[in-house]
């Protein structure tokens, strides 16, 4: 009789080599060490037991309390536009699974998420730790539509949920030079907006129309 073997354990490391050539290369992701990140960490990690099976599609992915981790694409493109070297300090505003944190870290030197769910807050925590990303990645719990004044300046900032305008406390907490990715518009339908602050001028442009979970909290929609 012949037997047919089959493999029920996914080849991750497979997923995420053809996530990164079809969903991000060939889309035009161009930043070496953006693709080498995304092709190093484990996703899978990320995404909740029971939905691992999604952790590669081009899809943002659910995390429970209507909140989703971003489409690979989206999380690539905004690490981009951040033009990250190594050396920058980032906030994310938005930590939710950890994914887009651990991304940052491996292209910065310092990367403070955080998030206004307790839950979310611990989740990412958690995450980063099992995946060993935690080492220059922290998690605060709070309300990042007001930045976090304490471990301002910030090179980076990075908002993960859809803004109705860019909040004040950001750009005050963005240094001088400094880069910021934001999802900007009404309720469910937003622009991504790459904000440059440079010899003491703010200018913006726009990078892609997009769709984040909306901003809550004091500058976002409450
Ligand atoms: N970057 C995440 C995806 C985040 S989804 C990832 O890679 O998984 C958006 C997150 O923004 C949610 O977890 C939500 O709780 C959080 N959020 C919404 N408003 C916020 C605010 N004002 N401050 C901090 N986090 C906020």
């Amino acid at each position: 009789m012949m037997e047919v073997e089959v493999s029920l354990i996914p080849d991750w490391a497979a997923e995420r080599r053809g996530m990164v050539d079809t969903q991000l290369r060939r889309r035009g992701i161009r930043d070496a060490r953006v693709l080498r990140a995304m092709g190093e960490i484990p996703r899978e990690e990320f995404v909740p037991a029971g939905l691992r099976a999604m952790s590669y599609l081009d899809d943002p992915v659910p995390l429970g309390d209507a909140q989703t981790i971003s489409q690979p694409y989206m999380t690539a493109l905004m690490a981009q536009e951040l033009e990250l070297t190594g050396t920058e300090t980032v906030l994310e505003v938005g930590a939710g699974s950890g994914y887009a944190a651990a991304v940052l870290g491996a292209l910065a030197r310092t990367v403070i998420a955080i998030d206004i769910v307790p839950a979310m807050a611990q989740l990412a925590r958690e995450n980063l730790r099992r995946t060993a990303r935690d080492s220059n990645v922290s998690v605060l719990e709070g309300d990042g539509s007001l930045g976090c004044a304490e471990r301002a300046p910030f090179d980076a900032i990075s908002v993960a949920a859809g803004a109705r305008e860019i909040p004040a406390a950001l750009l005050d907490q963005l240094a001088d030079p400094g880069r910021m990715v934001i999802p900007v518009g009404p309720w469910n339908d937003q622009e991504l907006r790459v904000v440059l602050k440079a010899g003491g001028r703010v200018e913006s442009r726009i990078s892609t129309l997009c769709r984040f979970v909306p901003l809550r909290g004091g500058e976002g929609w409450n």
